[in-house]
């Protein structure tokens, strides 16, 4: 038994859990070795909220969150990011580590709202209430900010 604390939250799509709006995986292979020695809980912000896999894409367009069918989604995403910060909360997690460019997770980089594949900086919904809450957010791109 591994009786050291997960020290970190990672997006569950980088840890090989088929749960992005297309049923696909990002696997990073150094996270899914941190999630397997116990080191990171992972979390999908938005299956917590309650979407489904797969579901259509869905981007931040100004205050709301919408998918490519044209349903408001703002609710699920922030119902998920509370559900995220809580699951943090509960482990006493500080560090998170979460896909880049994704409307929930993403830290750095978010696509535009236009579903064009243009990409501008910003956060995801997730990521900006962990931040707000005085958790540290990186993506998979960065690791070396977290992990020597
Ligand atoms: S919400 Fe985050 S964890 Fe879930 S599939 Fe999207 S990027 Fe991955």
């Amino acid at each position: 038994m591994n009786a050291s604390l997960p020290k970190y939250l990672v997006s569950a799509c980088l840890c090989g859990k088929k749960c992005r709006y297309n049923g696909t995986a990002g696997t990073v292979d150094r996270l899914c070795e941190l999630y397997k020695c116990g080191q990171a809980v992972i979390v999908c912000p938005e299956c917590l909220g309650g979407l489904k896999i797969p579901r259509p894409p869905a981007e931040i367009q100004l205050e709301r969150v919408v998918d490519a069918c044209g349903r408001d989604v703002t609710a699920q995403f922030r119902l998920g990011a509370e559900r995220t910060l809580a699951l943090a909360g509960k482990y006493g997690i500080t560090r998170a580590i979460l896909k880049e460019r994704s409307p929930s997770c993403g830290s750095k980089m978010i696509y535009d709202g236009s579903f064009s594949g243009v990409k501008i900086p910003g956060q995801g919904i997730t990521t900006a209430l962990l931040r707000e809450n005085g958790i540290e957010v990186i993506s998979e791109e960065e690791l070396e900010v977290f992990i020597k």
